[in-house]
């Protein structure tokens, strides 16, 4: 009989054990039993951390969901979380704008900008609206991947064993996100380029119009900017206009787009707005299927991974315009 509980307790015990996980808060300080805590800001560079950090770290991603990452302010339990990870990464460039989070970044002793860091390998690359940083370099791949070095760099800095791991797998992240890019940039090439208009609900697609669907001579000559417009500007939380409408609506009728593209994590109210202005004008304007701008898609869709987003909002368009 006593042989028989202890197998019990043993069993019980084991189950306990696989049971914990990264979201579980450790007594154990800042390295976890599954591994060093690591937190990320936004879905997006949590995707690339977990690829580089695989199980030799324990990641997790404080704004989850589609919620708006720009005026995202902490909330209960968020401090822990800050404090509780040895290395935090978020996007910078002016991104994550709300006061008590920007705080929380700004005093943690290893918190990694990563938009900073893609910003000091190609200053030339990054896009100024109205004077300001647009932060949204996840959209386009090829600038993306160059956040890869920066996640390997910071994690050797607490994990030097784990060099050779993160960085062959780093490797093979690198190689998947160049697949990526080429497979996004073709597709939407093949699109006739007076089709190449798009129209989002808020400016996180400058980086997407650039890279995807551009031309190559727009490119080079920096004259893309007229194929990318959104009502409202680089944060989804700023005051709408009348004027705001109006810019699109004129836009909209001067190149004859027919189709709108909402983002998952903003409302839709500004597009309708401009649809129904243009429908007044007798020029019929839709709503098409969303697109992933500040947010991934749900866990095990095909947005629920950072090239499976962009692949996804690649997929819309070719589906749209074709
Ligand atoms: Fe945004």
């Amino acid at each position: 009989m006593i042989c028989k509980w202890m197998w019990y307790s043993f069993f019980l015990l084991l189950g306990l054990c696989l049971v914990g996980s990264c979201s579980k808060t450790s007594q154990e300080g800042l390295v976890h039993k599954h591994g060093i805590k690591v937190l990320s800001t936004t879905a997006m560079i949590d995707d690339l951390v977990g690829r580089v950090g695989g199980d030799r770290i324990c990641h997790q991603v404080l704004i989850q969901g589609e919620i708006d990452p720009h005026s995202y302010e902490i909330v209960k339990g968020d401090d822990e979380k800050v404090s509780g990870a040895l290395v935090v990464f978020y996007n910078g460039l002016g991104l994550e704008h709300g006061s008590s989070l920007r705080y929380l970044l700004k005093t943690h002793p290893h918190a990694i900008a990563l938009g900073e860091e893609v910003k000091d390998q190609v200053p030339s690359e990054m896009i100024l609206l109205q004077g300001k940083l647009d932060p949204h370099i996840w959209l386009d791949i090829s600038l993306w991947q160059k956040t890869v070095q920066p996640i390997v760099n910071a994690l050797v800095q607490v994990d030097p064993e784990g060099q050779a791991f993160f960085e062959a797998n780093a490797k093979t992240l690198i190689s998947e996100l160049e697949a990526a890019h080429k497979r996004v940039y073709e597709k939407l090439q093949k699109i006739a380029p007076l089709k190449r208009f798009l129209v989002t609900s808020h400016d996180a697609f400058t980086y997407f119009t650039r890279a995807y669907l551009a031309t190559p001579e727009e490119r080079k000559e920096n004259r893309w900017h007229l194929r990318f417009q959104s009502p409202e500007g680089l944060s989804p939380d700023g005051q709408l206009s009348s004027a705001d409408i109006q810019h699109i609506v004129d836009h909209i009728l001067k190149f004859g787009i027919h189709e709108v593209f909402p983002e998952s994590n903003v409302s839709q109210d500004s597009l309708k707005k401009i649809a129904k202005v243009c429908e007044h004008k007798g020029f019929p304007v839709f709503l098409g299927p969303i697109l992933y701008g500040d947010a991934m898609g749900k866990k095990n869709t095909p947005a629920g991974t950072y090239v499976g987003m962009i692949e996804s909002n690649a997929d819309v368009l070719v589906e749209a315009w074709e």
